[in-house]
């Protein structure tokens, strides 16, 4: 890492605020040890449970409970850490806390710990990320997989990728170091397929990730269609409560509403769309302008039509306006709604482009199918074999790096020019760098540990 390691001894509430059991105070940093001999009275040994009372300034007993030494560099920060498992409740806590505090350490920011232990090595980056992502997992997919990132899953590959770069970067200046070379290095083909083997793992990596990123962020889908389609009452099939407003007057539906849910561990945002239509009511007009910028952004448009009113399957003969203005037809589902009342099938149809399902959002017939179809529209694998989480950002530096490697492999058919190739593996390399946060910058640290809990 770059940024600056300070020197100050850091404290916080490690539990969450408010009363439980046991509440646990954490320190990291060179005063840990004297503070520590202040509030017990003797200096703890090294990772031993030492039932003891906390001490006030006079000598007087704040709380009793068990205090553990961590020294460095044997600690999650790499500093001297110590912890004191108190009675959990805010007002000690409190007095825990400003003791502490009185002994010269001052309180954590949040995820400063985890940043000292990135500092000093202890985790890369993507492993710092892992921890704030295992502690906000909101299901036990996104759990397992923010624990293999954890665990360095995804470090490891990205390591390994960088490993095989540097090589191919040694090989490359060789060959531009030596131009009198009988071997043409260059032109014998071998870097190209070693490039060309490096650039198929980094898109193994990349799809890996792309589940990772996916199943701790989400995928939003967006239920667009004319009023009274059935959009607010698909939403409630899907999240199985009464959340959106549903009525047989068009136009009930004015602004976006959002759901939040599970399929399989796989978080689903979904959101349910003013009916798109033209409109003199301005707030109405507002809502349309809001569904379409949804639109915009989902990573699924379902297009939902009332089944009684047409037999077509061909969204462009249904709306060809609506067609038009989407940023990528391919994320396009048709839905047709109602079908307990036009008698047609639930018999979806997954090949059609696009895809079609038949569903009724009232009696719920076909919705499993339209389920089964998001998640495998979202490439889902039940397994969490090889899965890890990842971040969006990940993926960009992913993407920053194929996009420097297809670069290089036109340099190379071109002029076969070496400098601009190895300037290409470079950057690639820089780019995963990122990952691991090898060479970041301090704006980058500060926003992703600005983004944990206190304490961690
Ligand atoms: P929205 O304007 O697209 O959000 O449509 P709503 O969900 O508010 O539904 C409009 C009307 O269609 C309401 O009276 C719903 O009860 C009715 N409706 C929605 N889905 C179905 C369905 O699958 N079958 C039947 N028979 N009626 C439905
Ligand atoms: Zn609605």
């Amino acid at each position: 890492g770059s940024a600056m390691l300070d020197q100050d001894t850091i404290s916080a509430l490690a539990t969450p605020p408010g009363r439980g059991g046991v509440g646990i105070i954490r320190l990291s940093g060179k005063r840990s040890g004297e503070i520590a001999r202040a509030m017990l009275g003797f200096a703890p040994e090294p990772r031993r449970a030492h039932y003891a009372p906390f001490l006030g300034g006079d000598g007087e007993v704040l709380d009793e409970g068990i205090a553990l030494w961590f020294p460095a560099p044997h600690s999650f920060t790499g500093e001297d850490v110590l912890e004191l498992q108190g009675h959990g409740g805010p007002v000690i806590m409190d007095w825990l806390l400003e003791r502490t505090v009185t002994l010269g350490a001052r309180l954590a920011r949040p995820g400063e710990f985890s940043e000292r232990a990135f500092l000093n090595d202890k985790l890369d980056l993507a492993q710092a990320e892992a921890i704030a992502d295992l502690i906000e997992a909101s299901s036990r997919a996104a759990a397992e997989n923010a624990l293999h990132s954890l665990q360095g899953e995804f470090s490891t590959r990205v390591q390994t990728l960088v490993q095989r770069l540097i090589e191919l970067r040694v090989y490359v200046e060789a060959a531009i170091d030596f131009p009198e070379e009988e071997i043409d290095f260059l032109g014998d083909g071998r870097v190209a397929q070693r490039l060309s083997a490096v650039c198929e793992s980094l898109a193994e990596v990349r799809a890996s990730a792309a589940q990772g990123a996916l199943m701790r962020e989400g995928m939003s889908v967006v239920i667009a269609g004319r009023p009274n389609a059935g959009k607010s009452s698909l939403l409630n099939a899907l999240t199985e409560q009464e959340t959106a407003i549903v009525t047989d007057i068009a136009g009930t539906t004015r602004d976006v509403l959002r759901e939040h849910i599970h399929l399989d561990g796989m978080p689903l945002h979904v959101i349910d769309t003013a009916g798109l239509r033209d409109t003199p009511d301005a707030v109405e007009r507002i809502g349309v302008a809001r569904a379409w910028s949804e639109i915009e952004r989902a990573d699924r448009v379902l297009l939902m039509v009332d089944s009684r009113e047409s037999d077509a399957v061909d969204p462009m003969a249904i709306w060809p306006e609506f067609v038009a203005r989407l940023p990528d037809p391919s994320k396009l589902t048709l839905v047709r709604n109602k079908i307990d009342e036009s008698g047609e099938s639930a018999e979806p149809d997954f090949s059609a482009m696009p895809p079609v399902i038949r569903l009724s959002a009232t009696t719920g017939a076909g919705v499993e199918s339209l389920k089964a179809h998001l998640k495998e529209v979202m490439g889902y694998q039940a397994t969490s074999e090889g899965r890890f989480s990842a971040r969006r950002r990940h993926l960009e530096a992913l993407d920053r790096a194929g996009q420097a490697l297809t670069h290089g492999v036109e340099q190379l058919a071109g002029a076969g020019a070496g400098e601009l190739l190895a300037e290409d593996l470079r950057a690639a390399q820089d780019a995963l760098g990122d990952i691991t946060g090898e060479f970041s910058a301090d704006e980058l640290l500060g926003e992703i540990f600005g983004s944990f809990c206190i304490g961690k």
